[in-house]
């Protein structure tokens, strides 16, 4: 009844829109982590790969082994690894971004102990953002240190913290100095240097001067570019859809839902929906928050949304038992919905449960 429906084309048209703003020596890193942002890890990844996607980037290495599970063999770097995933890591061969002295000092023990070479590794450097990541003194201790360690270093990078604010920013420009600074100093280090990169989707679009080698693609893919002109030149791949199930006439003075969330003001017909906050449709909508697309119409989402349903004011449309209903797609976009929850299109995406079913359009 609910689907999650995936524009493969639109995918393409992303990529290439992306790939188009780029140099085209830069190399593209497509974020695929919490299962590609809620949509679905394993098909879009093979399209992706098929349509030239240098790197697969995932949160946790778990993820990575699902991809290696399912037959994809590109580099896939883990961003986030964890102390007690290093031994499946190196087992599935992915590539760790080291984020601190002690997770670099673990990961060459254990590479050590499994008399591993050369394994290829990035280096994430907090340059403000103040999450993961090692300081400069941390960065430029593992230089002095750096032919001790059995790494091939392949990429080193940071993240932005603000890449969509309006330009100047004055807490970007620090971060972007930071790290030109520390890619000078691994510059001259290495005869042969890693690649760097900075860029995430919003960066992208406003600091394509710091592209570099690289750049980390995530939300971009899926059609979001947290501006809403750059959102119009990209196009969202996913469409919820769901049907009416029931449809009730209500008396005036009747209440919908848990704890009565609704009073219907006069008659009225009112449809339920089979998705819930259990689907990743949260208790932010309801009670006049959010509503539906049924025949062309907007209908309200009434009441406090349930576990496994959700119901809809259908008073002033013309609709029927079975009758589809569309919570987002390209008019009506998963940005706009989310924005009405005062949450984000990333939040909405990542938090669609793996019970609705996704079905990919080619
Ligand atoms: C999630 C993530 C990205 C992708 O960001 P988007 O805004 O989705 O393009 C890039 N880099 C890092 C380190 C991330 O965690």
């Amino acid at each position: 009844m609910t689907q999650l429906h995936l524009d493969l084309k639109k995918l393409t048209h992303n990529f290439t829109t992306l790939k188009g703003r780029l140099k085209a020596t830069t190399k593209i890193m497509a974020v695929v982590k919490a299962d590609a942002y809620g949509l679905g890890a394993i098909a879009l990844s093979k399209h992706l790969i098929s349509l030239g996607t240098d790197w697969l980037a995932v949160a946790y290495a778990q993820e990575g082994i699902t991809l290696r599970k399912a037959g994809i063999d590109c580099p896939i770097v883990v961003f986030y690894p964890q102390f007690e995933r290093i031994d499946s890591i190196i087992n599935n061969n992915l590539e760790p971004a080291l984020f601190s002295t002690a997770f670099i000092e673990a990961f060459a023990t254990a590479l050590k102990q499994k008399k591993r070479m050369n394994y290829p590794v990035h280096l994430k450097c907090n340059t403000g953002l103040n999450r993961i990541g090692l300081s400069a003194s941390e960065v430029d201790d593992f230089l002095t240190k750096k032919n001790d360690y059995p790494f091939r270093l392949k990429s080193v990078y940071s993240h932005l913290g603000a890449s969509e604010d309006p330009r100047p920013n004055t807490f970007t420009q620090k971060q972007i100095t930071s790290f030109l600074a520390i890619k000078k100093k691994v510059e001259k280090t290495f005869t042969n240097p890693p690649l760097f990169h900075l860029l995430n989707t919003s960066g992208v679009f406003n600091y394509p001067e710091f592209q570099m080698d690289l750049v980390r693609i995530g939300i971009g893919l899926y059609g979001f570019a947290n501006r809403a002109e750059w959102d119009q030149l990209l196009q969202p791949i996913a469409n919820l859809s769901s049907r009416v199930v029931q449809i009730h006439l209500v008396q005036k003075g009747e209440s919908v839902g848990y704890n009565q969330g609704w009073i219907a003001q006069k008659e009225s017909r009112i449809g339920v929906l089979p998705l819930g906050h259990a689907d990743g449709i949260s208790r932010q909508f309801g009670k006049g928050v959010g509503g539906v697309w049924i025949n062309g119409k907007r209908a309200p989402i009434v009441g406090n949304v349930c576990m496994d349903m959700l119901m809809v004011d259908l008073t002033e449309i013309d609709c029927e038992p079975l009758d589809p209903a569309m919570l987002f797609d390209h008019l009506h976009t998963a940005h706009e919905f989310a924005e009405q929850a005062g949450t984000i299109s990333y939040e909405l995406l990542t938090s669609l449960s793996p019970r609705i079913q996704r079905v990919i359009n080619n």
